[in-house]
């Protein structure tokens, strides 16, 4: 599969324009590797639907091949689907606050029910109590207090005879006298998702009004995980999802099609037996996985320096006319920024060591950076058109509005006046920026 993204991708780099048919001979080796990724079906569509949209609308950059360009997109796609940030287990509420734990048989609840403990009581310093809910197999209370053993954590002590949910109610009432932060409800599952484990869930969850309700899903779970997580999200108040056995040759499709379905976050992932193989979720890192492209990262990589190569290009084009105006000092801070240091258009231009030098040496780091382009955003249009017009009363003005003193004001004009002289003189000459720049 890699082999045959990658051929497209190549086929596609060495034509010159991105056309109807190079997107959708691309979005068909997409479609390809989300559904071998286990993705289901219908999710597959939804998201390359996405995706040609997005690359219809796009500017494809000039030094960015078409392949990279739908790379990137595509990887964009995916991780804003998966989620752009790792969102974590909400205790705010007034404890005890219960986290139950639900899924089908066999895909983690008991063992990650512990992970999460452990990893409470230790990282975050809460008082947990454990109770396993599970009456069906016979020694599932058992294995639960083998665990919290383990960890170190308390768990309800077992009474033969009680129901899911009135061991609920102790679960909640011990945790209430005992002075607990967190109540971890580890529930019973079943071989597939039926009405009698639905209503059970959702009498418990009536019972413990927990503040977490997590599903705890296989990672190698394929077409069937569309089902899975509606059917529990419909049943139930679902708070997030945790994927476990990503330690396993999964390919996390699973993690896209929930996502999808449920619009609920994926808080943690399991990756392997032992009590802290329990991490942060990481839409990057799933998406690459996905893709079934380790080098797809780089390629995307790759791609956004093109990107910001282009604009520096568009810059020294400017430069080189003699425009270089305050606005594109503002987009050159913005790419150093990006960057983190002076490997920008200045990076890029021989004969620029003395500058470089001086900037270095007015100690360009990210706070520099953020003051002058503060600097920038209180000029007014005019004044950033034409720098020459800013006078001791404009710079009072501009050194209040960014909260910044005149000295800084006057620092970055000449900084600017440096660098537009430099360019002009570089411009005139014979083989100077527009050689460089294939611009000439
Ligand atoms: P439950 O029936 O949902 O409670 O599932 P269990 O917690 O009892 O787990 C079933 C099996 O999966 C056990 O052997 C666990 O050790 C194993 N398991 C759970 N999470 C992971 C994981 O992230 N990676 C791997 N490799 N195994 C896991
Ligand atoms: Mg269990």
């Amino acid at each position: 599969l890699q082999e045959r993204l990658s051929g497209i991708l190549d086929a596609l780099t060495r034509r010159g324009a991105l056309s109807d048919a190079d997107v959708q001979a691309a979005l068909r080796e997409v479609r390809r590797a989300l559904l071998e990724a286990d993705v289901a079906l219908e999710v597959v569509r939804g998201f390359t639907d996405k995706v040609r949209e997005r690359a219809v609308g796009a500017e494809v950059v000039k030094s960015v091949t078409p392949g990279q360009m739908v790379v990137k997109i595509v990887h964009d796609v995916l991780v804003e689907t998966l989620g752009s940030d790792a969102e974590a287990i909400d205790l705010n509420a007034p404890p005890p606050v219960a986290i139950m734990m639900v899924g089908l048989q066999g895909s983690g609840k008991t063992t990650t029910t512990a992970k999460i403990a452990k990893r409470l009581a230790e990282r975050s310093k809460r008082k947990v109590l454990m109770a396993s809910l599970d009456t069906r197999r016979p020694a599932a209370q058992e294995q639960l207090r083998v665990l919290g053993e383990q960890i170190s954590v308390d768990t309800l002590p077992i009474v033969a005879g009680q129901t899911p949910v009135q061991i609920a109610h102790r679960a909640m009432q011990a945790a209430r006298l005992g002075g607990y932060d967190v109540v971890m409800l580890d529930t019973a599952g079943r071989q597939f998702v039926d009405e009698a484990l639905m209503a059970e869930m959702a009498e418990i969850e009536a019972a413990a009004r927990p503040h977490e309700v997590l599903l705890v899903a296989d990672a190698l779970t394929g077409q069937d995980a569309v089902n899975l997580a509606r059917a529990f999200d419909e049943r139930l108040s679902l708070t997030g999802i945790v994927l476990t056995r990503l330690d396993g040759d999964g390919r996390g499709g699973a993690a896209l099609s929930m996502r999808a379905v449920t619009g609920k976050p994926i808080k943690l992932v399991g990756t392997g037996e032992k009590l802290d193989q329990l991490e942060e979720f990481h839409p990057g890192r799933i998406a690459g996985r996905i893709l079934g492209m380790g080098d797809i990262v780089s390629l995307v990589e790759k791609a956004a320096e093109s990107i910001d190569a282009e604009k520096a290009r568009a810059i020294a084009e400017r430069m080189r006319k003699g425009a270089f105006d305050l606005d594109d000092l503002a987009e050159q801070l913005r790419q150093m920024q990006r960057i983190g240091g002076m490997q920008g258009v200045l990076g890029m231009i021989p004969g620029i060591g003395k500058m470089k030098r001086q900037l270095d040496a007015a100690n360009l780091d990210d706070r520099v950076l953020k003051r002058q382009a503060a600097i920038i955003s209180s000029m007014t249009r005019e004044e950033r058109r034409r720098p020459e017009i800013i006078k001791a009363s404009r710079k009072k003005r501009i050194a209040a509005g960014s909260g910044t003193r005149v000295e800084d004001v006057n620092r970055l004009l000449k900084m600017h006046r440096q660098m537009a002289d430099v360019m002009k003189a570089m411009g005139k000459g014979k083989g100077g920026l527009g050689r460089l720049f294939g611009i000439g």
